[in-house]
């Protein structure tokens, strides 16, 4: 329950989508009740690429404008396209994830086509489109500072005039693309695998939020280590975390799985974690804690399905061995799921 993710026994009461009242009670269901995850970090679009067996570095497998994904989304009709991301989207639904931000690629059609796609049971979503997609979406979603020349300044200028959030790739596979991405005020990086102490210092004092992606950066072999993404460094100095999940092609964009891969991997607490899962959120202007006054953005587990209903610390269970199948959805999702 709320912020501090505290352990209650209380029923909930929604009015008009509103949490309008929490009240504790003395005997409950077989159900857990905690926060829907955002996933603030996907690229829906290479749904189309899904496992694609093929070697080769990151550059050659996702970087724009010629890596093995954007040749692959080239070649896709709009309609695959789109059911390829309305696949994706109701699999993020079904492992407890009710809302995503995404790096959309293919200019304006590529916004409209994922706008399309979570059209018929929408998740909260922030689309950060690129090539003059950012013009019909939330923000601008720059790959790198290093696939730009000096045209980026005029692009962003742009962008931010037109209201838009910016967000940047940066320090994904090494640290020298942080700096540059650092001197145009971002409103959100992703990754930071290789930032520095000192990009790390900067980032926090400048209170800008970052979204981690681990399992991506092992996928993608950008990082062997536990120090990297320096999560325990980032928490330390006071940078707010997200967890995202990255290219659909490589990995699933399950927030759960995330959490459980950055506990055992990385040492992070749960109560951390739950908050990097939830906290993103906010990019969509919602508050996915269980607190009165925020929407219903919760979702419920019946523990009588599975072995949890012996767990001696809820949130301990949550972060290290969710199962979809025990989830039995969420106000948000509810018709989607019972299709
Ligand atoms: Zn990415």
């Amino acid at each position: 329950m709320g912020d501090a993710f505290e352990e209650q026994n209380v029923q909930i009461v929604v009015t008009n989508g509103e949490i309008s009242a929490i009240e504790e009670i003395s005997h409950v269901p077989d159900v857990w009740i905690f926060p829907g995850f955002f996933n603030a970090h996907t690229h829906l679009g290479d749904t189309i690429a899904l496992d694609i067996d093929a070697p080769g570095t990151l550059s050659e497998l996702v970087a724009p404008p010629d890596g093995l994904k954007h040749r692959l989304l080239r070649e896709s009709s709009p309609d695959t396209c789109v059911e390829a991301m309305q696949a994706s989207i109701q699999t993020m639904t079904k492992s407890g994830v009710l809302g995503f931000a995404d790096f959309r690629e293919g200019g304006i059609s590529g916004v409209k086509y994922l706008e399309k796609a979570n059209a018929e049971c929408p998740l909260d979503s922030v689309i950060f489109g690129r090539d003059g997609g950012e013009a019909v979406s939330d923000g601008l979603g720059i790959s790198s500072t290093r696939h730009y020349g000096k045209e980026l300044s005029g692009i962003i200028d742009t962008a931010r005039a037109n209201g838009k959030k910016i967000a940047f790739h940066a320090g994904e596979k090494d640290s020298k693309d942080v700096e540059t991405a650092l001197s145009f005020d971002p409103d959100m990086l992703v990754h930071c695998t290789h930032a520095t102490s000192a990009q790390i210092r900067t980032i926090a004092d400048a209170g800008i939020p970052v979204v981690i992606c681990p399992r991506s950066n092992w996928r993608l072999g950008v990082t062997s280590s536990r120090h990297n993404p320096p999560i325990h460094e980032m928490l330390a100095a006071g940078v707010e975390l997200f967890l995202g999940t990255d290219n659909v092609m490589f990995v699933q964009p399950d927030i759960a799985a995330e959490m459980a891969f950055c506990h055992y991997v990385y040492g992070i607490d749960a109560i951390d974690l739950l908050r990097m899962a939830t906290a993103g959120s906010r990019l969509a202007e919602k508050d996915y804690t269980i607190n009165k006054g925020n929407d219903a953005r919760f979702i419920r587990l019946n523990t009588a399905r599975s072995n949890a209903k012996y767990s001696k610390c809820m949130v301990n269970t949550i972060i290290s061995r969710l199962n979809p199948s025990d989830l039995e959805g969420s106000l948000l999702t509810y018709n989607l799921q019972h299709l």
